[in-house]
C-alpha cells in the first residue's frame, strides 16, 4: 500500500478488509468513516478493523515499524498470503493510538471462552447462577457505574444467592407490556439506549438506584428463541460509545451461549430414554418451581402418580422386551392425552407422575379418569400381531388443597394409588381426607 494516500484507506475499507467477519458495530462505524470522508477516522476505522480481526483469528500481527515522522504497522493473513499495510504520519498515530488502550474488548472473549467451555455435565443450579453472576460482574470491566440485570422468559432452577436479585423470571405478555422491553426484543436491533428523565416512570423489573441516568436493553434473541432481556443500569451516560455498546452485545451473546449450552444439558439428563417422557432427575428439579408457580399465579397444581397393573405378569409371559414395549406405548399415550403446558414424568420403572399446572380437583379427576380409558383401549402389537393390553391405576390430589409441599403430594397421591390397587386396579382414587389416614 502506498503511503498515506486518502484514496488507498478508501479502498482498503470499501474493497480488502473482509467487512463481513466484522462485528455489526465495527461495520457500521466502518460505513459511517466511509461517508464522512475524513482521513483520519478511515485510518482508525481500517485499524481497529484489523485489530477486531486480530482477535478473531483471522489475521495476525506482523511488524511495527517506527520512524521519526511515520507508522507503519503490518498485518498479515491467516493462511493465505496477503498483508496489508497501515501507514500515517506519527501525528495521525497519536490519535488513533489513544484507542489502543482498551483492554476489555480483548478480554471479554477470552473469559466468555474460559466460562462457557468450563461448562459440564454436571453443572447444578448453583454453579448456572455462578456462571451468569460472573458475566454480569464483567459489565464493571466495560463500565464501573454499570449494574447488570437479567429478564429470562424461562424458568431455570437457580439456587438462593445472589443471582436471585440479579436474575428476573417472566412471560412474554408481561414484559410486553413494557414499550422499552417490548421495542428491545422485536426492533432488531442489538440494544436500546433509554436516557433517563429526571422524573422517569418506567415499570421496570429491577430497581433503578438512586443517581441512575441511562438504561441500555440487550435482548436476548437466537434464532429459534427469546430468551429475554440484559438490562443495565449506569449512573453516567458519558462513556457509553460503540466500543462499548458492542461489548454489551458480546457480553450478550455470552448469556445465550450459556442458557443454550444449560438447555442443551438439561434435555440430556432430563429425558428418559426408554419412553422418551421426562425422568425423576427432572422431576426434582422442577417440582419445586411448578409449586413456586402456582403460588405466583395463585393457581392449583394436580398430582397424579400412574403405577401399570401386574406389570410383572406382562414380562413374565411375553418377555422383558415386550414389557419395554408395552411401557413405550403407555408412556406416548398418556403424554399425547395431556396437555402441551402438563409434564409426564417417568418416575421409576413401570410408575409414572404427571403434573398438571392450573388443574383443579375437578379438572384433575376427568383427565386422570381419561387416562384410565385411554390406556385400557391401546394395545401393544406384537410382531405375530396379537395384542397386549395393559391397564394403569392412578392416585391424584390437588397442590394447595389437599397437601403443602412435594413430599406431601407425593405421599398423599401414592396413597390414593394404593387405594385403587386396593379396590381392584384399573382406577383412579383422589384424595379424601378421612380415608387417608
Ligand atoms: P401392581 O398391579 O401391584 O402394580 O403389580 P406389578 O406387577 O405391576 O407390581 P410391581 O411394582 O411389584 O412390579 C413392577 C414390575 O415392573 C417389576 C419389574 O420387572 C417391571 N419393570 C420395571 N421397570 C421395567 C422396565 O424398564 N422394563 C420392563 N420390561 N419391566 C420393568
Ligand atoms: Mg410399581
Ligand atoms: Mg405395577
Amino acid at each position: 500500500m502506498q503511503r498515506g494516500y486518502e484514496k488507498n484507506y478508501r479502498f482498503l475499507i470499501s474493497r480488502i478488509i473482509p467487512r463481513n467477519l466484522l462485528s455489526p458495530s465495527r461495520q457500521g462505524s466502518l460505513r459511517d468513516a466511509l461517508a464522512g470522508n475524513n482521513k483520519v477516522e478511515m485510518i482508525r476505522e481500517a485499524y481497529l478493523s484489523l485489530e477486531e480481526l486480530t482477535r478473531l483469528g483471522a489475521y495476525r500481527k506482523d511488524d511495527v515499524e517506527r520512524s521519526d515522522s511515520t507508522v507503519a504497522l503490518s498485518y498479515l493473513r491467516v493462511g493465505h498470503p496477503t498483508r496489508i499495510t497501515l501507514e500515517m504520519t506519527g501525528d495521525e498515530w497519536e490519535i488513533i493510538s489513544g484507542e489502543k488502550d482498551r483492554p476489555v474488548e480483548g478480554i471479554l472473549p477470552s473469559v466468555f471462552a474460559g466460562i462457557i467451555s468450563s461448562m459440564a455435565l454436571n453443572d447444578s443450579p448453583k454453579t448456572f447462577s455462578k456462571r451468569i453472576e460472573d458475566l454480569l460482574a464483567l459489565l464493571r470491566q466495560i463500565n464501573s457505574t454499570s449494574k447488570g440485570h437479567l429478564i429470562l422468559l424461562q424458568e431455570l432452577p437457580l439456587d438462593s444467592g445472589q443471582g436471585r436479585d440479579l436474575i428476573k423470571f417472566t412471560s412474554w405478555s408481561k414484559l410486553s407490556t413494557n414499550r422499552f422491553y417490548r421495542s428491545s426484543m422485536t426492533s432488531g436491533l442489538s440494544h436500546t439506549f433509554i436516557r433517563l428523565s429526571k422524573n422517569y416512570r418506567g415499570n421496570n423489573l429491577f430497581p433503578i438506584r438512586e443517581g441512575t441516568r441511562s438504561i441500555v436493553l440487550v435482548p436476548l434473541v437466537s434464532v429459534d428463541t427469546k430468551w429475554g432481556i440484559l438490562e443495565i443500569h449506569f449512573l453516567t451516560e458519558d462513556a457509553l460509545d460503540r466500543e462499548s455498546f458492542f461489548n454489551f452485545y458480546l457480553l450478550g451473546q455470552g448469556i445465550i451461549r450459556i442458557l443454550e449450552n444449560n438447555r442443551h444439558l438439561q434435555k440430556m439428563v432430563s429425558v428418559d430414554r426408554l419412553t422418551q417422557v421426562h425422568n425423576r432427575n427432572y422431576y426434582e428439579s422442577q417440582l419445586p418451581l411448578e409449586i413456586e408457580r402456582a403460588n405466583r399465579d395463585r393457581k392449583n397444581l394436580a398430582f397424579l402418580i400412574m403405577d401399570i397393573d401386574d406389570f410383572k405378569n406382562v414380562n413374565d409371559r411375553y418377555g422383558h422386551d415386550v414389557g419395554d414395549g408395552v411401557l413405550r406405548i403407555i408412556a406416548q399415550t398418556v403424554r399425547s392425552h395431556l396437555r402441551k403446558i402438563d409434564l409426564l414424568i417417568r418416575y421409576g420403572g413401570e410408575e409414572f407422575i404427571a403434573l398438571l399446572p392450573g388443574a383443579g380437583r375437578e379438572d384433575a379427576e376427568r383427565t386422570a379418569e381419561r387416562l384410565r380409558e385411554v390406556v385400557e383401549h391401546t394395545a401393544h402389537t406384537l410382531e405375530d400381531g396379537s395384542k397386549v393390553h395393559a391397564t394403569i391405576s392412578i392416585g391424584g390430589c390437588v397442590y394447595p388443597d389437599d397437601a403443602q409441599n412435594e413430599i406431601e403430594l407425593f405421599r398423599v397421591a401414592d396413597k390414593a394409588l394404593y387405594l385403587s390397587k386396593r379396590d381392584g386396579k384399573n382406577k383412579v382414587t383422589f384424595y379424601e381426607s378421612y380415608d387417608m389416614k
